[in-house]
């Protein structure tokens, strides 16, 4: 079983070649054809086991498929309106993300851009004027450009929640409730979940019940 296999599109199988991934790791190969399915996921994942590519491969392939923002909205309004949503606990993971999202989405269209705390906000809001089909953020700070209404998540068409378990610890529970309320309004059920935890507390399963539908559980 190879990524050959799998239909991802060509843009984006090229990039995986690049990466020289040839086998899926455990995840992937259990997670991908689940999400590429558009059915919400669960998954017990730790650090190292390929989890980043395994919520970025079908967000990706899901874009380049079904096009993107569509029209941009108007030049007045500076909002940016992304279409996939990867909520990671650290400034650090968030950037490692954005990297490998990054070349995963080379040539293909796709626009991903990064947000964390911790660092000036004005860089990241040129950027997100520029355009964003994938933000990839910690949670504090897109509540922050929420208030600022420079995000407006009203298409976000993919969630994913990384190390959802770590974000718990580090008290980020409102904030993640509020950033997904913002998600929840008509038309319903056209969001896809995929939540990645190394531990499922009764804390994490909550939050599943609380945003999956319908939702697959992997314990790799
Ligand atoms: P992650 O768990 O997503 O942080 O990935 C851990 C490391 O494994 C990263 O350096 C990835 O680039 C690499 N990696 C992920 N999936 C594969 C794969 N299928 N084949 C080879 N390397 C991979």
């Amino acid at each position: 079983d190879t990524f050959a296999e799998i239909d991802l599109g060509e843009a984006l199988s090229l990039n995986i070649r690049r990466c020289k991934y040839v086998k899926p790791t455990p995840v992937q190969r259990y997670t991908i054809p689940i999400s590429m399915a558009g059915r919400d996921l669960m998954a017990c994942a730790q650090t190292g086991s390929g989890k980043t590519a395994a919520f970025c491969f079908p967000i990706i392939s899901g874009i380049m498929r079904n096009g993107h923002s569509g029209p941009r909205p108007p030049r007045a309004s500076r909002m940016a309106f992304p279409l996939a949503l990867i909520l990671s606990p650290t400034r650090e993971l968030s950037i490692q993300i954005h990297e490998e999202a990054r070349k995963f989405a080379y040539q293909t269209g796709v626009r991903v851009v990064v947000a964390y705390g911790g660092a000036p906000i004005n860089l990241q809001l040129r950027e997100l004027e520029r355009g964003v089909d994938i933000l990839v953020a910690t949670p504090g700070r897109l509540v922050d450009l929420l208030e600022r209404a420079r995000v407006s998540l009203q298409m976000i068409r993919y969630l994913a929640l990384d190390e959802a378990d770590r974000m718990l610890d580090m008290g980020f529970e409102p904030q993640i409730r509020r950033i997904v309320q913002q998600m929840d309004m008509p038309p319903p059920g056209v969001r896809q979940t995929m939540l990645f935890s190394a531990t499922f507390p009764k804390e994490i399963q909550r939050l599943a019940a609380d945003f999956l539908l319908d939702y697959v559980f992997l314990a790799v």
